[in-house]
């Protein structure tokens, strides 16, 4: 575990108690808007991430994919604390969970796709392509053998369930390593327009790959911006309503996290981290202004 990781689970109760008595005098602190993300969910750990559902919706609302599109679009203004959760790349266990969980605590969610992942139907490539395009510093060795992608079927019966499915490009590309405008369509709008083609719905949320500002740019915003109305980041923070619906922040969890950590996050503890990386993409969001940030 990551050191700031530990003084999070740590410290988390002064960060409640510091969080309270703000609400205490600014009122409005209480109105809050998050998103979740998740990856894979391991075999050994549904109990542990039902544990973590519990423990959230002690103090969080959780919202549907439809609530937080109206709240984003200045529809519905949202009331108290909540939680949009999401699943990023189309591994089969967010349909395993989904069946079994996600049902039972009656959460819907939004799970981010790739068609060149979905299209695969032997788990040997499914491990090779995790390796090569989702998690590029693995070896295939490194990759568990459960990681492996939902089908077509898979997502029609997500979709029937009431989930919501996004775009997450066709391959799972850096697209700030792209300069072509056309390659970026291809990569973030063809996305789409298959999913809605094999999937007979309108896809409207996109979440860019790897989600750090590095990974992303102006040009690619843009595009995507053409054919989506919400995109997501992984960057951490509010989604006040001032935030753009285009740098939608989430805060990246992982179903091995103590509740203290999450607990953390979502109330903020780590938000100032990403706060330059935030005001770049929403410069970008703003204005689409053209400068790219410093890669290292
Ligand atoms: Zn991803």
């Amino acid at each position: 575990m990551q050191v700031h990781h530990k003084l999070l689970i740590i410290i988390y109760p002064l960060i409640y108690l510091k969080n309270r008595l703000m609400e205490f005098f600014y009122p409005q602190l209480k109105n809050q808007i998050r998103v979740l993300l998740y990856h894979d969910i391991p075999p050994d750990k549904y109990e542990y991430f039902s544990f973590q559902l519990s423990e959230i919706k002690k103090q969080w609302n959780f919202i549907s994919p439809d609530e937080f599109t109206s709240h984003m679009s200045g529809k519905t203004p949202l009331k108290g604390k909540n939680l949009l959760l999401t699943f990023d790349d189309g591994f089969i266990s967010n349909k395993l969970v989904a069946e079994s969980i996600l049902k039972s605590f009656g959460i819907k969610a939004i799970f981010f796709v790739l068609p060149n992942f979905i299209n695969i139907s032997n788990s040997s490539l499914a491990r090779k392509y995790v390796a090569d395009y989702i998690y590029p510093s693995m070896n295939i060795e490194e990759v568990p053998i459960n990681w492996i992608n939902m089908n077509w079927d898979d997502l029609q019966e997500l979709i029937r369930a009431g989930h919501t499915i996004g775009a997450h490009t066709m391959s799972h590309t850096k697209l700030s390593t792209i300069i072509d405008v056309g390659e970026l369509q291809k990569e973030i709008a063809e996305s789409a327009e298959i999913l809605e083609q094999k999937l007979g719905i309108p896809i409207r949320h996109f979440a860019f790959p790897f989600g750090n500002i590095e990974s992303f740019s102006p040009e690619a915003l843009k595009v995507a911006k053409g054919h989506f109305g919400l995109i997501y980041s992984g960057l951490r923070g509010k989604n006040i309503p001032t935030v753009s619906k285009y740098a939608i922040r989430r805060d990246s969890v992982t179903p091995k996290d103590h509740p203290f950590l999450i607990a953390s996050f979502l109330n903020g503890a780590a938000d100032f981290q990403y706060s330059r990386s935030v005001n770049i993409l929403d410069s970008w969001a703003n204005t689409n202004a053209e400068f790219r940030p410093k890669t290292n």
